[in-house]
């Protein structure tokens, strides 16, 4: 891994003695799916630590019950395995739930926490703002017997939701908002997707996770930059709370994909509404999407690296996941052929039911891929792209009327009719093939108009692909994120593959030549093959 600022950061740690080693932990809300701005945070946490042989703890942080759900922590493990990462321990912040109420009496003992009566708009009242300071609550000052007691009888369901809190004692004045008594238990009569029905008040992330952090001895906190102006507050819970370990906070830039949802919330709400088909729906910027729709791990890892780290959110051009995309499966996957939409076509001249096989490698730049042999006879598939009634230029390079191109791999084929059905549409070409043009070798002065792929159509096998296009087309982020969506998002059609992919499984991956990288769904069978399109082989944007 390159250097980046937290990497030298670590590397200073560790040379002056502050540090013995490089504890990181990724704590996600187990809210929704992750999705690949996530994998910003995690890529960076785990190959951080284990460029330093550290250690890299999961720790959902399950702070929330109202958010949160047991199938979310369930996805978000998977996706976790998938990048290929371990983590040293798994945890949840409600692990600790005893932990932070004993500390959250410690506070209350030192004079440093009461608990407050002020509903949510009082408060928001009372906090003041920016340019103004706040004032302070009419409980502030509570004495600590009687915080002691209130505090208990929270805990004991005594009280409705929002009725009362458990506040920090910091400094109504503060210039730091964060530093005006922040809340640091509320009130939520909410079964909890970890302790059940055990707890009905729950502390807030920015007292739970310092503590949670310190207990498990991490030394290098990440996280994004909007938790900057919270650092003060961290180190504030650390050191109030006296913690023996102490942890620090370091803040890095979030990542964002041009035209790419990268927050939960919108993301849930495309769920919810059924606009997708799921979080792991192949168009859905999740980790489990882009796995479904065929993107590899060493992609995403490519690509995350690929961006950096640094100080400042970054935006980047979603061409450029793609590109890693393109770059990992080139080498590595099979080229192969598929018509995805198919147009007949006949062979006048070739004897009926003879089929010819014809031994081609899988990958001429990668020859550990081997070979398999393609079949052609009397009846092949072309793309209907491929073809135009009337060759309207020099630039068409590809089949029409009375004119001769190349089958890939196999012969010149020269269309002679064109058959349409009565709506005008064409539905068959008739062509004739040259026999002494096998694998379109040795003619020097005969240039075919073009070299297209094509499948024979009695051995190939019929498919469902799966096209996608962008989910968002409007990048106004201030419209309505609904009219914002790609009609087009999705489209489907029925083709057909080459022979030596009948027994295609989910996941495999290909390339079908000129036509893009594509990936096996996880819903196709022997008897209904689905195949989703990954990435077009060149970018939509040149
Ligand atoms: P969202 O804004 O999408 O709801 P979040 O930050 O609320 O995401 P968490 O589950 O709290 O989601 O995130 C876990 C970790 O992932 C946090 O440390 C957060 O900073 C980091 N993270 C989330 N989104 C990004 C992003 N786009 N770029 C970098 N890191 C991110
Ligand atoms: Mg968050």
């Amino acid at each position: 891994m390159e250097s980046n600022f937290i990497k030298t950061i670590m590397e200073e740690d560790l040379k002056s003695g502050k540090v013995n080693e490089i504890v990181t932990r990724f704590p996600p809300e187990p809210s929704a799916y992750l999705h690949i701005g996530h994998a910003r945070a995690i890529v960076m946490n785990f190959e951080l630590a284990n460029n330093f042989d550290g250690k890299t703890n999961l720790r959902f942080d399950d702070t929330n019950p109202s958010n949160e759900d047991k199938s979310f922590v369930e996805a978000i493990k998977r996706d976790i395995e998938w990048l290929g990462y371990k983590p040293a321990k798994v945890l949840f912040g409600s692990d600790y739930f005893d932990v932070s109420y004993k500390l959250a009496k410690k506070l209350i003992e030192k004079g440093l926490a009461y608990v407050c009566d002020l509903n949510a708009d009082q408060m928001r009242e009372y906090r003041g703002t920016l340019k103004t300071p706040g004032k302070e609550s009419p409980y502030r000052k509570r004495s600590i017997e009687e915080n002691l007691e209130l505090f208990s009888q929270m805990k004991a369901g005594k009280f409705k939701d929002g009725e009362k809190t458990l506040r920090a004692k910091i400094d109504m004045a503060s210039p730091n908002m964060n530093m005006r008594d922040p809340v640091i238990y509320r009130i939520m009569h909410i079964e909890h997707q970890n302790t059940g029905k055990d707890w009905c008040i729950y502390p807030m992330y920015d007292f739970a996770h310092p503590i949670q952090d310190a207990l498990e001895g991490i030394t290098h906190s990440l996280c994004s930059l909007e938790y900057d102006d919270h650092r003060v507050l961290y180190d504030w819970f650390v050191e109030k709370c006296e913690m023996e370990h102490v942890p620090h906070q370091y803040e890095f830039g979030r990542l964002n994909i041009t035209n790419t949802i990268m927050s939960k919330r919108y993301l849930k709400m495309l769920v919810e509404a059924n606009k997708v088909n799921g979080f792991d729906d192949p168009r859905m910027p999740t980790l489990a999407g882009l796995k479904r729709r065929g993107f590899t791990k060493e992609s995403i890892k490519d690509f995350i690296i690929s961006t950096g780290l640094s100080r400042v959110n970054s935006t980047v051009s979603s061409e450029m996941l793609e590109n890693s995309l393109r770059n990992d499966l080139n080498y590595k996957v099979k080229r192969a052929h598929g018509v995805i939409n198919p147009l007949k076509v006949t062979i006048t001249n070739y004897p009926k039911d003879e089929i010819e096989w014809i031994e081609v490698p899988y990958n001429p730049q990668n020859e550990a891929l081997g070979s398999r042999k393609i079949a052609f006879g009397k009846n092949v598939y072309i793309e209907r792209e491929d073809f135009i009634e009337h060759k309207p230029n020099k630039k068409w390079k590809r089949l029409a009327l009375g004119i001769e191109v190349r089958l890939m791999r196999a012969y010149f084929i020269k269309c002679n009719e064109v058959i349409k059905d009565k709506s005008g549409k064409i539905i068959e070409l008739l062509c004739t093939y040259d026999p002494e043009t096998k694998s379109g070798s040795g003619f020097k002065d005969r240039k075919p108009n073009g070299n297209i792929h094509f499948v024979e159509a009695t051995t190939s096998k019929k498919a469902n692909f799966n096209l996608f296009e962008p989910l968002l087309i409007d990048s106004d982020d201030k419209k309505d994120l609904f009219e914002r969506l790609n009609p087009n998002s999705w489209l489907s059609s029925t083709g057909y593959i080459e022979k030596a992919l009948e027994n295609t499984k989910p996941e495999d991956k290909f390339q079908f030549i000129r036509k893009g990288y594509f990936t096996t769904d996880f819903e196709s069978t022997k008897d209904n093959i689905i195949i989703n399109r990954t990435v077009e082989l060149k970018s939509r944007f040149k």
